[in-house]
């Protein structure tokens, strides 16, 4: 199942290329009272609002995906994590690329001893939202990711159990500005996180250890690879986040990006692909 946020905070179940608004199914979701619990409402009650998705998108009428702007599936994560130099050739142009690693010296290190990161939640937007250059003296990279969103509460979990906490995948970007500050400092700015443009329930993501994915920046392909690349899979990671952190419906996961990343300015456009999930172009605009 393909689900989606858009517009004025609408819900909407994607089939082939159309959205079907099953808004409605939100009046099923309880009550809630100060203070609210941490994580995302939606994703929490995801397995039991699904057949009710099905049954409202049976009888709404279809939107074409071109009419509507896409918000991130996840609207409150209770935290949105990053995984740091996951794919060696990423690896290798860090070490080439002295901008990439400047924050680390110049050394481009391995992700054991990085461990992972996070980035503020207020950066998270949808792919029809765009990113928002900031300090544009400065140079912004895209980062294409495989996004993971965690569908219930763990922690101290095995990784052979990890991706039953999953609720389903999308499209990430983990969007940074180069420099010598903190990382999470440099990946937090508003619209430097980027979900989207719908939520794949893990049902018809059985592998995300298999999956095609790559970034164009005006029609030029500058990033494409496997996640099969990657140096710590989907479910170590899970695990790995979930020794360290309790982890909550709605969490997300930028499980880090391959080799090409780059440079975007005001005015250009990304396309981004992820098998599985779909595509979604993701336009970069000033400070406005
Ligand atoms: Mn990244």
């Amino acid at each position: 199942m393909k689900i989606c946020r858009f517009d004025d905070d609408r819900i909407g179940l994607v089939r082939a290329d159309v959205i079907h608004d099953v808004t409605a199914v939100l009046d099923r979701l309880p009550p809630l009272r100060y203070p609210v619990p941490l994580g995302d409402q939606l994703i929490a009650h995801l397995a039991e609002l699904m057949p009710h998705m099905e049954a409202a998108a049976n009888a709404a009428q279809p939107r074409p995906l071109g009419s509507v702007c896409f918000k991130s599936p996840v609207a409150n994560p209770g935290k949105i994590i990053g995984t740091p130099a996951n794919y060696r050739a990423h690896v290798e142009e860090a070490k080439r690329d002295a901008e990439i690693s400047v924050h680390s010296g110049g050394k481009a290190r391995a992700i054991e001893e990085m461990g992972l990161f996070l980035k503020a939640n207020s950066s998270l937007v949808g792919t029809g939202e765009g990113i928002e250059i900031r300090h544009a003296d400065r140079r912004t990279d895209h980062e294409a990711e495989l996004g993971v969103v965690i569908g219930r509460t763990c922690v101290d979990i095995s990784e052979d159990e990890a991706l039953d906490y999953v609720a389903g995948y999308a499209i990430a970007l983990d969007m940074v500005v180069r420099g010598k500050e903190d990382r999470s400092f440099r990946k937090s700015l508003d619209t430097y996180a980027v979900l989207g443009p719908w939520l794949v329930t893990a049902d018809e993501i059985p592998n995300p250890d298999s999956l095609d994915f790559s970034l164009a920046v005006n029609g030029e392909v500058r990033q494409a690879t496997n996640t099969r690349d990657m140096i710590i899979p989907v479910a170590k990671q899970i695990a790995w986040a979930a020794s360290f952190y309790t982890l909550h419906p709605g969490d997300i996961i930028m499980t880090g990006t391959c080799d090409g990343v780059g440079p975007v300015r005001p005015g250009d456009s990304m396309t981004v692909t992820l098998e599985g999930v779909g595509s979604a172009v993701v336009a970069v605009r000033g400070r406005q």
